[in-house]
């Protein structure tokens, strides 16, 4: 698969132009089509691979075809994707790409990390969010402030899932996926990333995704 080749749209793949990618990395030319497939993805893949634009360009193109919400001042957000990360740097680093990709279309992405004030964030995300960007501690704080309504995710990302593991944020990444409104896993699309796949994330893949989900390393 070539970008050309892909199921992207004209905005995405211009988008994808701009950014100076000419060629997938191995993680996009095999996880792009399993993602627009609409399959769960178990992926060990590092940092440096390219996997943030595998998983958020399928994405971008599924919230696209579907006529997504383009995103509006609210009281209550209803995100359609919820992506998590273990750190601010590297969560920052999603959203800058999200917000990249999605230039030039309705799709806004919103980023929330611990370790500032909760209040910017806030109103930065009641403005509009179709994609929430989080560290595991803050997005539970601003899904139990009652400002994130679940019941639209149609997309669960889990990146660097052992590195979650390891500072200890499973308990955070079990309240979110049981949190009310979250869909269960047979309604929504899970994507797991990780470096590596020890038992403990080959439990949580079992538990988190799909029975048939598709390993990729
Ligand atoms: P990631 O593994 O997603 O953190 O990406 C690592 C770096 O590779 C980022 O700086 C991306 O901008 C860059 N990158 C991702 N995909 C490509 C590609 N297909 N061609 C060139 N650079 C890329």
């Amino acid at each position: 698969m070539t970008f050309e080749e892909a199921a992207l749209c004209e905005s995405l793949k211009n988008n994808v132009a701009k950014s100076g990618y000419v060629k997938p990395t191995p993680v996009q030319k095999h996880g792009i089509p399993i993602i627009s497939a609409g399959r769960d993805l178990m992926a060990c893949a590092q940092t440096g691979s390219g996997k943030t634009a595998a998983f958020l360009l399928p994405i971008l193109q599924k919230l696209m075809a579907d006529g997504a919400a383009a995103s509006c001042f609210s009281e209550v957000q209803a995100p359609e994707v919820i992506i998590v990360a273990p750190t601010r740097e590297l969560i920052n680093q999603i959203y800058l790409e999200a917000r990249k990709f999605a230039h030039g279309t309705c799709v806004r992405p919103v980023v929330v990390y611990g370790g500032v004030q909760t209040g910017f964030q806030i109103r930065d995300l009641l403005k509009g969010c179709n994609i929430l960007c989080g560290t595991p501690g803050r997005l539970m704080d601003v899904i139990n402030r009652g400002k994130v309504e679940l019941s639209k995710v149609q997309y669960l990302v889990l990146d660097e899932a052992d590195r979650m593991l390891d500072m200890g944020f499973e308990p955070d990444m079990r309240r979110l996926v049981a949190s009310p409104g979250m869909p269960d896993k047979e309604h929504r699309q899970t994507l797991m990333f990780s470096a590596t796949y020890p038992e403990d994330i080959q439990r949580l893949a079992a538990e988190f995704l799909k029975v048939d989900y598709l390993f990729l390393a």
